[in-house]
């Protein structure tokens, strides 16, 4: 007969404090970067149109209106 006992303390959070801040910061940073590719073009552009011009082919490929 197997004696089964369970690693986690029964009061431990089911996820850690690291995974959620791991996720949290992969989360901002996809937004960023959804941001750069998609957003950063122009009357609230902040690099004029070097990003746009850097990001078009990326930009047609995932098919946001451009031009
Ligand atoms: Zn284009």
């Amino acid at each position: 007969m197997s004696n089964i006992q369970s690693v986690r303390p029964l009061n431990a959070p089911a996820v850690s404090a690291r995974v959620l801040w791991t996720a949290v910061g992969a989360v901002v940073l996809l937004l960023l970067l959804a941001y750069l590719v998609a957003f950063d073009q122009g009357a609230i552009s902040q690099s004029g149109m070097y990003l746009h011009e850097l990001m078009h082919d990326g930009r047609h490929l995932l098919g946001v209106p451009c031009h």
